[in-house]
Order: C-alpha cells, then sequence, then structure tokens
C-alpha cells in the first residue's frame, strides 16, 4: 500500500498516544480499535488508540511483535507513524474481522527493542564524545540503528581520532551514567538549541528531552536505556566518507 493510501487509513482518526515515550521498559499493553482495514488474505492495517511498538522513525528501526484481538493472534510485521498516527500492519494467524472498538493486548518483541534502546542511547553517547574529542559541535545529520548501525556527522572527521572516541564512550559506559527523560514546550526548547540534531527536529507542540548525567539536551523520541551501563561495550567499526561528512559504524 502506498503512502497515500495509508494517509486515508489515518483520516479523521485521532493521534495515537505513543506509551513507549512515558516507559521504555513496558512490553504489553491493552488498547482499542480506532480504525482497521485489510489488505489481503490474513494481513490488515491496524490503528489503536495507544500503543508500546515504536515506528520507524528517528533512525530507530520498527518494533516488531504481536497483537491478540478476540482470542486471535496477529503478528506485527511493522510499524509507520503517518501524521501522528501508528498504523501497525499486522498478519492475523486466523480469519478475523477486526472492527473499531475492539479490545486489543499487544506485546513487543523484548529482545530486538532492548537491542535498539542499548544502541540508541549509544549513539547519543557517541554524539557527545566525538564532540569532546574534536573540540566542536558535530553536527548529525542522520543515524541508522539497525545493521550497519551509524551515526552520520556534518563535516570531516580524522580517523586518528576513532581510539580516544571509543576510549571515552566506554569510560562513561562503565561509570554507570544516569540517562534521564523530560518534556519540554517548543519555546523552552529554544534554549538548548545547540543540540546536534536541532535542525531536523519536527514541528510538534510538545518535545521530549533525553540527557545523560548532565551532558547536552538532545530532543529525541527514541526509546533509551536508564542507566549508561545497560549500553554494554561500545566498538567503533570504523568511519565512512559520505556527502557533507562522515559516519561512525558502531556495535554495542
Ligand atoms: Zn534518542
Amino acid at each position: 500500500m502506498k503512502k497515500l493510501e495509508l494517509g486515508e487509513i489515518v483520516k479523521g482518526v485521532e493521534q495515537t498516544k505513543l506509551s513507549y515515550l512515558y516507559d521504555s521498559y513496558s512490553t504489553s499493553f491493552e488498547a482499542k480499535v480506532l480504525n482497521a482495514v485489510h489488505e489481503q488474505g490474513k494481513s490488515w492495517y491496524v490503528v489503536l488508540d495507544q500503543t508500546l511498538f515504536h515506528p520507524k522513525s528517528g533512525g530507530q528501526p520498527t518494533d516488531v511483535g504481536e497483537l491478540v484481538i478476540q482470542g486471535v493472534k496477529a503478528n506485527v510485521k511493522k510499524a509507520m507513524l503517518v501524521n501522528g498516527v501508528v498504523v501497525h500492519y499486522v498478519k492475523l494467524e486466523k480469519e478475523l474481522k477486526i472492527e473499531k472498538g475492539m479490545s486489543v493486548r499487544g506485546t513487543i518483541d523484548w529482545g530486538l527493542r532492548y537491542k535498539y534502546m542499548r544502541r540508541h542511547t549509544a549513539a547519543h553517547l557517541l554524539d557527545h564524545c566525538v564532540n569532546l574529542v574534536t573540540h566542536r559541535i558535530n553536527k548529525t545529520l542522520g543515524s541508522w540503528l539497525g545493521e550497519p548501525t551509524y551515526v552520520e556527522y556534518q563535516g570531516i572527521f580524522e580517523d586518528v581520532l576513532l581510539k580516544q572516541v571509543e576510549e571515552k564512550a566506554n569510560a562513561f559506559i562503565s561509570q554507570g551514567l544516569e540517562v534521564k527523560t523530560e518534556f519540554l514546550s517548543k519555546d523552552a526548547l529554544k534554549e538548548i538549541l545547540d543540540s546536534p540534531n536541532a535542525e531536523r527536529l519536527p514541528e510538534i507542540q510538545v518535545y521530549r528531552i533525553v540527557q545523560i548525567d548532565s551532558f547536552e539536551k538532545i530532543p529525541c523520541g527514541g526509546t533509551h536505556v536508564k542507566n549508561t551501563k545497560e549500553i554494554g561495550a561500545l566498538t567503533l567499526k570504523k568511519t565512512e566518507k559520505v556527502e557533507g561528512g562522515f559516519r561512525i559504524y558502531f556495535e554495542v
């Protein structure tokens, strides 16, 4: 189904409460079906009033998992964010006509999600350490937390510094630094607009801010671990030149 048609599915539907923003460690939830559109066979597009499924966005891959509707299991293949609404693309194990108002129990694949949480937090720590070692703010151009995992920055980077960045990051990881979350209005956010991703922020009313220890505050809608210790060992694999910048590939 094309983007345009996904737009049809979410037309007039209330924006989804993104429950993972408030608790990244919850794995299952109850919700109500706000809209359901049959694709073909046992495949459906399902919109819920709230969800723990993080859609593919901000460089973080989609969560997968399952929904149980009327006792029937539906495998969630992917979650997509369309105009503030999360659309779950599911495949039922048995025939069922999914209807508005039905109750749903959802469970995410925690192993996969936790991996993304560790990688995502590592990416923020990497931003901080790249700035420390290069003595300048390196704006981020993008990132991918699937495979291969990388963060992309503006400007140039000397490979000889890679080992220093890795050592700094691993030192912060082993210190067990707290990773905090808060919510800020757009005006309050303006005061911290020197964050590495400041120029890539969406136009929304309330921003979620993530901060490792007393480092820079980062507006981010992704999922993170609570303590840097959970990241485990960070390995910087290599750098690569890209248009207007460079990538650092990493593993945790
Ligand atoms: Zn983040």
